[in-house]
């Protein structure tokens, strides 16, 4: 932890602290070490929260963006009385936790069940080199004149070429079919005046669970750019680029955690400007 009661007041640790734990009191002892990074521990045994993860410079660094007051806040069900401490959440109560480690299905299950109004942000930095992103842009699915178009997803051609739904109308529907291959060249310009950060991905050894949220999952890979897990007219798997700024400035102001990233100001369009 990252934070602990020395008398009633949250402080961050310091060499021989001693403080308590704000959700079950126990005696918290500050870890001052020259290896570790500065921390709070509950003395003699393990946290008492499960969900908790050993805290990472990763972890710290994305507390760093919000204000003092938002950095791990105890959550308590108002039904059954069971306490978390989240991560991160904003005055408009919505919460972010950032994760370093695998989740199993069950517990991104409890998580997303208990806080609700979640947002998840990965760390990728350990299966960065098996995610690739296809450098090549698609369109804004949300775009009528592409409503004809589908493009191919995997492989080397991911995102590079694709066909169209009124040559082929069978083949939507019955895979298998042929289809005319067609280039993304045809239509390049039309897709490059409608980008607004989606690109194909190719994750091997996946953590499946992440494709299982029902809340936002963000990517981290140590990038300017976060990457959001999204779906892609219902046809495949697809990242969009979000800025860390747009991010942060949008956990800041939002009530609700599926609006990040879904409304652009002209001032905070910055992903826009990427890759031209
Ligand atoms: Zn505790």
């Amino acid at each position: 932890m990252q934070y602990a009661l020395v008398n009633d007041e949250r402080r961050e640790p310091f060499p021989e602290g001693k403080g308590k734990c704000d959700i079950c009191g126990a005696e918290a002892v500050a870890k001052c070490g020259e290896k570790v990074i500065w921390h709070w521990a509950h003395k003699g045994r393990k946290s008492c929260d499960p969900w908790w993860e050993n805290e990472t410079e990763w972890h710290r660094a994305w507390k760093a963006e919000f204000p003092k007051s938002y950095r791990e806040v105890s959550f308590q069900c108002q039904k059954t009385g069971e306490t978390h401490r989240a991560d991160i959440i904003s005055e408009r109560g919505l919460v972010v936790e950032v994760q370093n480690s695998p989740i199993s299905l069950e517990e991104l299950r409890s998580r997303e069940g208990f806080y609700k109004n979640l947002v998840w942000v990965v760390n990728g930095a350990k299966f960065k080199t098996r995610f690739d992103i296809a450098p090549a842009l698609l369109p804004d699915p949300n775009t009528p004149e592409f409503d004809d178009i589908v493009f191919f997803s995997s492989g080397a051609i991911a995102g590079r070429a694709f066909w169209r739904k009124s040559e082929n109308p069978e083949a939507l529907n019955r895979p298998g079919q042929l289809v005319r291959v067609r280039r993304a060249e045809e239509i390049e310009q039309s897709i490059k005046d409608n980008y607004v950060g989606h690109h194909c991905f190719c994750w091997t050894r996946p953590h499946i669970a992440w494709f299982e949220a029902k809340c936002p999952v963000f990517f981290d890979f140590g990038e300017e750019f976060l990457w959001r897990l999204e779906s892609y007219r219902d046809q495949f798997r697809c990242v969009r680029a979000i800025s860390k700024r747009k991010f942060v400035h949008d956990v800041m102001v939002e009530a609700n955690a599926t609006n990040i990233a879904t409304r652009f100001y002209p001032i905070n369009n910055s992903f826009h400007e990427r890759g031209t």
